[in-house]
Parts: structure tokens; sequence; C-alpha cells
């Protein structure tokens, strides 16, 4: 292949991932997207497989081969709800590759590059392995956590921030021993150091990380492996690989500045890690009475209300109860009612979550509202049905400050007239805080698997 061609192929493969980009932005648009980025990263492939700097196929071969099983048998098996922690690992990867291609570098290039270029290069290194090294840690921590290996609540080491400080003087320190040191032959030694430290840091910052912010956390690394594939880009003169990752690093910063909103938080105080701890004392204890209801109960008073409003959360994830959402919500619009969903930023356990489901099971776009669009019209809704929904629904984010959650904007659909809220037990949500809009005088809670209480709600509905 030409380089002509080669980089005709990269600009191709960058516009369609733009493109891309831009399609994943909107839900109507987000299939094409997805075909976009597909045939963006086919022609990515084979352009840089042969535009003429790879000559060892067999090697390469075997590689895609290992590497294609795994991946397609992790995607195969991988359970909705389990994406995230599928996502975190395959940060840690791109965080990974990112280390491993650094010191190829520095080992390949050292002793043939002179003058100025040399020392670029060596800065390419340093900060891709940097950057590479917390990457892949602190994806490793949030996998760990996404998946209950790791406790989900934030460890605060007492003078965390100094550590960050320390680290990060110690960082440039070696940064700087390792470019002298570097044009005698000593480079390894502080390149060594210093990702040891960049190891220590990301473990530091993601496990001071923890409850309701861990969609932050997620966000950000996408982000971190975004900029770890642009370091990588730089280190290897791919510029493909650089247009790739800074458009990854670039948008997972925008998704983590719109997640940080979307849970009142600051973006610095995401970076220094540590955040999302409440403000001191305990937070209130939830005392009051339970009021159950039955699915059938539930259908009559579905067919007295006229505005409907469906929260979906994780526990919908767990039940895979959005087909049956569906066809509750196809028979009751039928009816007349106005029926919407309200989608709060974290629900789930990924950015986008609960409207890949609704997608999936075909709910019409046009109902499906953002938290912002409908938390106002609460007092007008008649009845709310909460699907394992717990920490998006909870009061306390706004009336108890000593909540964990404190300060976090939520569904407010206990200002309706009815909640119903579906889920297994009294258990806590992913923050582990109690939530007192089950003991609300407007609420009922209607206990079971939310798919099993569903079919037997839309059964209800039907006779
Ligand atoms: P929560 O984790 O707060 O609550 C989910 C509820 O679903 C649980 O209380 C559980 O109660 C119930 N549940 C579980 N399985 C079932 C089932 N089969 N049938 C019925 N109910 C079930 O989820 P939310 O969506 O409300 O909030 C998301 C939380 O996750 C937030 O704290 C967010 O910060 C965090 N998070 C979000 C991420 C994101 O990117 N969106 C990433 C990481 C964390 P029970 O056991 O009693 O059934």
């Amino acid at each position: 292949m030409s380089q002509g061609l080669v980089t005709m192929s990269y600009i191709a493969a960058s516009i369609l991932f733009i493109l891309s980009l831009s399609g994943l932005s909107q839900q109507e648009t987000s299939r094409r997207g997805n075909y976009f980025g597909m045939l963006g990263m086919a022609i990515a492939i084979i352009a840089t497989v042969f535009g003429g700097h790879v000559t060892a196929y067999a090697i390469l071969a075997g590689a895609l081969l290992i590497g294609g099983t795994i991946g397609a048998f992790a995607a195969a098996r991988v359970e909705m709800t389990q994406m995230p922690e599928l996502v975190a690992l395959m940060h840690s990867l791109v965080g990974m590759a990112a280390v491993l291609v650094g010191y190829a570098s520095f080992m390949e290039h050292s002793s043939t590059l002179i003058g100025a270029e040399k020392t670029i290069h060596e800065l390419e290194i340093y900060i891709g392995v940097f950057i590479g090294a917390v990457t892949f840690s602190g994806s490793v921590i949030a996998f760990g956590k996404l998946c209950g290996k790791i406790s989900g609540k934030p460890v605060m080491l007492p003078a965390r921030h100094w550590l960050n400080l320390i680290m990060l003087i110690a960082t440039v320190f070696f940064g700087y021993r390792f470019l002298a040191g570097a044009e005698a032959g000593a480079g390894l030694v502080p390149l060594l150091i210093m990702t040891a430290i960049a190891l220590v840091f990301g473990v530091h910052m993601v496990m001071a990380i923890g409850g309701a912010d861990m969609p932050v956390v997620v966000s950000m690394l996408n982000s971190y492996s975004g900029w770890a594939a642009a370091a990588t880009g730089f280190m290897l003169s791919n510029d493909l690989l650089i247009v790739t990752g800074a458009l990854v690093g670039s948008s997972g910063a925008i998704l983590s500045y719109i997640m940080c909103r979307a849970m009142n938080r600051h973006f610095l105080s995401v970076i220094a890690g540590g955040f999302g701890s409440a403000g001191g004392g305990e937070a209130a204890e939830i005392e009051g009475e339970v009021q159950p209801i039955e699915a059938e109960e539930t259908a009559a008073l579905l067919r007295e209300s006229k505005n409907i409003v469906i929260i979906p959360g994780y526990g919908m994830a767990v039940a895979q109860a959005q087909h049956t959402v569906n066809e509750i919500t196809k028979l009751l619009t039928s009816q007349g009612k106005k029926v919407r969903f309200a989608i709060h930023p974290v629900a789930g356990r990924m950015p986008g979550h609960m409207n890949v489901l609704l997608a999936e099971a075909k709910v019409p776009y046009d109902i499906v509202f953002e938290m912002d669009e409908i938390n106002e019209d609460f007092p007008n809704v008649d009845v709310s049905i909460v699907i394992g929904a717990n920490d998006i629904v909870n009061p306390s984010a706004l009336n108890d400050p000593n909540s964990p959650i404190a300060g976090m904007p939520v569904l407010e659909c206990w200002k309706g007239e009815t909640t119903i809220v579906m889920k297994r037990s009294m258990a806590s949500g992913y923050a582990g805080v109690g939530n007192p809009l089950f003991v609300l005088e407007n609420t009922r809670m209607l206990f079971g698997d939310a798919n099993d209480r569903l079919q037997a709600l839309l059964k209800a509905l039907q006779s």
C-alpha cells in the first residue's frame, strides 16, 4: 500500500470516527454512529497492517487471532449488567498497551535518535508511560469496585492530597532524571520508578472515590484511556492513533464534565480524587411504616391514572424487564394515558445504560425524558413507577446534608400523587444509603423481581 493511500485511509477513518461520535450523541442516530465507527476501525486496521510498517505478519496474525477470540468470547458472554466492568477492564488494557509501547519504544529508539528529536521522543515516552500506568491501575480498581470484588466505599488516607502532591513532584523529578539519564543510557531506572509511582497514583485516586460517584470515575478513566492511546500514537508516530486517542480523550472529558454536573460535583475535585464524602455527621436513620401493594391493586391504580411516569434503574437491567415495560407502556398508551420515562444521568451502572435498554426494547424515543426535562412536572403526575431504582430517587440527597449522596440531584417522584417502588427487598442501592422514599405516605412498595412483578401487572392490566 503506498504512503498516499495510507494517509487517505487515515483521513477517511478519522472522518468516520467523528461521524460516529456525532451519531452516538442521539438515540435515533446511534446505530448509524456505531456502523461509522466499525467501518472507520476496519479501514484503520487494514491501512495499518498493509501500510508498510508491519513485516512480521505471522506474529500479527497470531496476536489478532488470540486477542480477537478473547474479545469475541468476552463480548458474547457478558451480561448487560456487567458491561461497565468490561469497559473498565478494556480501559486498563489501553493503559497497559501505552506502558508496554513506551518501554519498547524506549529500548528501540534510545540509541538511534539524537538532539531535540531524541528529547521530544523521550518526553513522549515518559508522559505516555505515566498516563498509561495511571489508567491501567485506576481501571483495575474501578473494575474491582464495579463488580463488587473491592468495596465500593471510598477509602481515604489521612493526608491524601499531600500524598498526591508528593507523587506529582516525584514524577516531575524523575522525569528530569529520565531525560538527563537517557543521554548516558541510564534512563531506565527513573522510568521504572515513575511507573511504580503512577501505578500507586492510579490505585490511590480511584480507591478514594466510591459510592454514587463511581460514574464519574468510569467516564474519567474513559477519557484517560483516550489520552493514553494518543500518547501511544505519538510514540509510534501514528497520526491516526493520535487523532483517535484525542477524540476518545476529549469526548470522555466532556462526558465526565456532564456527569459531574449531574452529580453536582466539581470537576477538579474529581481529578484530585477523594470527592463525594459527606460533610461530617451521621446520615439520618430511616423510620416509618412500609406500605406494600400487589400487582392487581397497582393495575387498578393505573387504570384510574392519566399521567404516568416510569423511572427505570439498575434493577430493571438486572431483571431484564425492559421488554415487559414496553408492553405495559404500549397497553397504557393505547388506553389514552400519557406515559413517559424519566432517566437520571447516573441510573444503572454506565452512562446511557437505561437509554440502551429502552432502545433495545423499542420504547419510542419521544417519550423518554432526561431528569432536567421532567423533574418539574412531578406535581402533575398521578403515578410514578420506580423500577429497580434506588439512589436516583432518594430524597435524602436533597434534604439530609449528612447523607453520602447529599447534593446529588434526584428524580423527585414523591411530589406526584402516588409512587410505586418495585424492588425485591428493603436493601439499599449502589451508594449503600437508606431511602426515606420507601416509607413516605404516598409510596407503595411492590416487592419482587421487577420482571416477574411487571408480568403480573401486565396480566392484571389485560384482564
Ligand atoms: P441502585 O443501585 O441505587 O438501586 C438499584 C436497586 O435495584 C436496588 O436497591 C435493588 O434492590 C434493586 N434490584 C436489583 N435487582 C432487582 C431485580 N431483579 N428486580 C427488582 N429490583 C432489583 O440503582 P440506581 O439506578 O437507582 O442508581 C445507580 C447507582 O449506581 C447510583 O448510585 C450511581 O452513582 C451508581 N453508578 C452508576 C454508574 C453509571 O455510570 N450510571 C456507574 C457506577 C455506579 P433490591 O435488592 O431490594 O431488589
